[in-house]
């Protein structure tokens, strides 16, 4: 093999890598290396065990939702699931309250009994009708009004961001809904559902093919001249892939400070938010109600948002876009290399979606082979 080379270098063993890897191995029978810096598979998706034998996410909460029933019958090759809807509830005003904003919410809030319809002129009376929605700001007044707002996104997102509402695009705020009714699920996607041991372990079993290698400990520039391959898949960040030739594309980190608290449950659902601006964190999430784990003890994260660190969030706005337009216009000049993933092509996108992103690929790969087109 070494002599050979491999036909594709695939750097980064999130999913976007990990699944053009299978597809590549196992629909084309072609020789995949896939790397990662990082020293496990997985990307930001990779679970594990802790020291008290608490199943965690490393890198914070992934929830798996989506309508694609294609992209469950494809993972459904590599684990089996276990249903999981997720619910979250924020801590304001010194309560603990639904969010989505929904009708249990108001009532607990303002201690009113209002029916849906009177709580859908409750909303009507606050929101501010706007000409256009074109911020994150924008998307929530014109649903609930200034107060609202005010209390469960303003300073969430400003610690979340580093920005205000106003500054982000109106696609970061909109990925939460405002309901009427007493449905308190954070996501309404037909499949809602965890591998049942595990991402780590779905991973393995998606990357357990004899026509792929993988190298940990590695960084791409640390191994590009040591080995052959004949096209490359990038999906780390792709101003990083470019030598940040037109500056550098915002990407908003993280820290996560994971602890075990010596007690069965410690809070009611799997995801408390923290609006309070006063409070360092975003959220706290128990493992437990997403994993189904039994176990004296129970395992939280905390996470703390902050400008530098590993890169995990693209940062939607107007002026990131241009310049992730410029690196686009890079990306398409170099027949070589194909861009892949939420770092590479620089969009929010939540699992379900860069699956589909690499599928897309997978299959636009595959016809360029078999018509022998360049790549
Ligand atoms: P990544 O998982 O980031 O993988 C890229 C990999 O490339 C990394 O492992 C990195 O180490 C490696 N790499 C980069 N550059 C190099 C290099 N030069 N050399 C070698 N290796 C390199 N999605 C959901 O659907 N539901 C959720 O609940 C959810 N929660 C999330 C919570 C947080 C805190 C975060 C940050 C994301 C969340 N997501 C969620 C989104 C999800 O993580 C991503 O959609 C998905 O993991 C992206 O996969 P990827 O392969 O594109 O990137
Ligand atoms: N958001 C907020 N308050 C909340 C929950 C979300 O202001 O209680 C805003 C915030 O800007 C956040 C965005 O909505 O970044 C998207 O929320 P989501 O829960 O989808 O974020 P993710 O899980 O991707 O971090």
């Amino acid at each position: 093999m070494a002599a050979e080379g491999f036909d594709y270098l695939i750097v980064g063993a999130g999913f976007a890598g990990s699944v053009l890897a299978e597809r590549l191995a196992a629909g084309l029978d072609k020789r995949v290396l896939i790397i990662d810096r990082r020293p496990h598979i997985g990307g930001n998706a990779y679970d594990h065990y802790n020291d008290d034998g608490l199943l965690i996410h490393r890198y914070g909460p992934h929830i798996f939702h989506t309508n694609a029933r294609r992209i469950v019958d494809y993972l459904s090759q590599f684990t089996e699931w276990r249903h999981y809807e997720h619910r979250v509830l924020a801590k304001v005003d010194d309560k603990l309250v639904p969010i989505p904003i929904n009708l249990t919410t108001l009532n607990q809030l303002y201690d009113l009994d209002l029916t849906p319809e009177q709580a859908e002129a409750f909303l009507a009376a606050r929101a501010e009708t706007l000409d256009e929605i074109k911020t994150s700001e924008d998307v929530v007044i014109s649903q609930v009004g200034r107060e609202l707002y005010e209390k469960f996104f303003r300073g969430y997102t400003r610690k979340q961001w580093g920005l205000d509402p106003s500054q982000l695009d109106k696609s970061v705020t909109s990925r939460v809904p405002t309901r009427t009714n007493t449905d308190d699920r954070y996501f309404l996607d037909e499949f809602q559902i965890m591998p049942l041991h595990g991402y780590t372990r779905m991973f393995e079993n998606m990357l357990n093919h004899p026509n792929i290698k993988i190298m940990l400990n590695a960084d791409y520039r640390e191994i590009r001249d040591e080995v052959h391959f004949k096209h490359l898949i990038f999906t780390g960040p792709i101003d990083e892939y470019f030598d940040y030739r037109f500056g550098k594309l915002p990407y908003r980190s993280l820290a996560f400070r994971h602890t075990t608290e010596d007690t069965p449950q410690f809070q009611e659902v799997g995801v408390v938010n923290y609006p309070d601006q006063e409070v360092p964190y975003t959220r706290i999430t128990e493992y437990k109600h997403l994993t189904g784990q039994q176990h004296a003890k129970t395992a939280l994260t905390y996470e703390y948002p902050q400008a530098e660190g590993d890169p995990y969030y693209p940062v939607p706005r107007p002026e990131n876009a241009e310049l992730y337009r410029k690196y686009q216009a890079l990306a398409d000049a170099s027949p070589d290399v194909t861009f892949v993933g939420r770092l590479a092509t620089y969009r929010y996108y939540n699992m379900d979606q860069v699956i589909g992103q690499a599928l897309a690929t997978y299959h636009r790969l595959a016809e360029a082979e078999a018509n022998a087109l360049p790549l």
